[in-house]
């Protein structure tokens, strides 16, 4: 699959990790982890910290799946908010929902503390604008929902909105909970962290393209002939999961991104706040730590790559607009633009776990917006299961959900 295209920002601003290993025998390990992205990353920084021998295969060179075209912005809000979400899924679980994914940003945030790990990681604020008159009664009643739950947020009315951020709108939500990162140097931090201190196997190119399971795991089948024994698999394939999964789960579509050449620091808005919208398609914005600011959004419900590429063209003059009309006093020059697959799920939730009856694949399928802060969950919650540790969220984020 073609997961992106156009120039993406870490890929160019980090030196690639040209790691090249690739499997020359049949091989043996505890657990198998499919893709070397930022959640496979995750997913073995957790592994090999509670001591499971785990080993990472991944047909791409490393991390350079969708990891490389993330805006990276670690936030709680999920795609679908959580008034909604509660009438949709019921008030447990949307606020366990909710809450897992606040507490995964200070799991991520405490990773890049204790390892040492640079990964760009930096804690910021958010604000999120009424686009328009619905979406002012749609924050409104958000603002209700997150209090109720001592959710971190507070309102912002016009008047405020305009004398902090300078932006001519209806209102807005905001907190100061939220992170960014820079996801490629993080992924390839965390990897290489794990090859030194745990001698964390990683095999790439090693494209995996049939299994087989087995009274006590999987034999792994790699596109050399060559097989796989392990007791579990992870598939953290991100958005080609698709051939491990039974059943289609998601819906892929096609995303924008952009980033400017560096501005002045002095130029940039409130608290270097991320920034985004209800409307959709969306439109959201963060800054890097070189002064330039990466915007996204312009999202199609479509996956073809070809049409996919041709709009790029068009959807940076949109991003640009939608940027002109917030901050028309900051002239930026675009440097670099890409575009990539994504994806979203009907209950704006992500998949964990094992599929209902098969113990020994776990699924990291982070889908959605929150993709990067989902992995974490989901790294957290593998770990517990191949541990034996209980872990609740499976309830929210698990494959029994379909049944309901
Ligand atoms: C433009 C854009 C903006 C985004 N913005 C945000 C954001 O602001 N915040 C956020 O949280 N998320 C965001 N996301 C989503 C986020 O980037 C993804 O959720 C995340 O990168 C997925 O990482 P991953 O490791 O699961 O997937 P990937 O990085 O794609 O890694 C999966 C790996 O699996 C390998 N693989 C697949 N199949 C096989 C196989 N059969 N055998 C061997 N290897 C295989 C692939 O080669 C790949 O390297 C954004 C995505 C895009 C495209």
């Amino acid at each position: 699959m073609d997961l992106y295209a156009g120039l993406p920002f870490w890929l160019i601003k980090n030196e690639l990790y040209d790691y090249f290993n690739s499997l020359e025998k049949d091989y043996e390990i505890d657990v198998a982890i499919i893709g070397s992205g930022i959640t496979g990353s995750l997913v073995a920084h957790e592994l090999c910290e509670a001591g499971v021998h785990c080993a990472i295969f991944d047909k791409r060179i490393v991390s350079n799946g969708s990891t490389v075209a993330s805006t990276a912005q670690l936030q709680y809000e999920i795609d679908v908010p959580l008034h909604k979400m509660i009438q949709d899924i019921g008030e447990d679980r949307a606020v366990k929902a909710y809450k897992a994914s606040l507490q995964s940003i200070t799991a991520i945030e405490n990773l890049f503390k204790t390892t040492g790990i640079k990964g760009d990681f930096k804690r910021v604020s958010t604000c999120y604008l009424a686009s328009n008159h619905q979406g002012l009664r749609s924050i409104k009643k958000e603002y209700e929902a997150r209090s109720t739950h001592q959710l971190p947020v507070s309102y912002l009315d016009a008047d405020r909105l305009e004398k902090e951020y300078h932006i001519k709108g209806l209102g807005a939500l905001y907190n100061d909970t939220s992170a960014q990162i820079d996801t490629y140097k993080s992924a390839i931090g965390i990897l290489k962290y794990h090859q030194k201190k745990h001698q964390l196997p990683i095999f790439s190119p090693v494209e995996i393209i049939e299994y087989k399971e087995q009274d006590n795991g999987y034999i792994l089948l790699t596109k050399d002939g060559f097989k796989i024994k392990c007791k579990y698999v992870i598939v953290a394939a991100g958005f080609e999961a698709g051939q491990f999964l039974p059943k289609q789960v998601m819906e892929l579509n096609s995303t924008y991104a952009l980033v400017s050449k560096p501005i002045r620091p002095e130029q940039f808005w409130k608290e270097r706040s991320l920034i985004w919208e209800t409307a959709e398609p969306y439109f959201y914005m963060r800054t890097t730590s070189d002064n330039r600011i990466m915007m996204g959004g312009e999202d199609e419900e479509f996956r073809n790559p070809d049409k996919r590429d041709r709009l790029l063209k068009t959807k940076v003059s949109k991003l640009l607009k939608k940027f002109a009309k917030l901050y028309p006093a900051i002239a930026i020059e675009v440097d670099m633009a890409w575009c990539g697959t994504f994806s979203s799920t009907k209950d704006g939730l992500p998949f964990i776990g094992a599929w209902p009856g098969k113990k020994n694949m776990l699924y990291a399928l982070g889908y959605g917006g929150n993709g990067i802060t989902f992995s974490m969950i989901a790294a957290q919650v593998i770990r517990n299961i191949i541990t034996g540790e209980k872990d609740d969220r499976i309830e929210v984020f698990g494959f029994e959900r379909l049944k309901k």
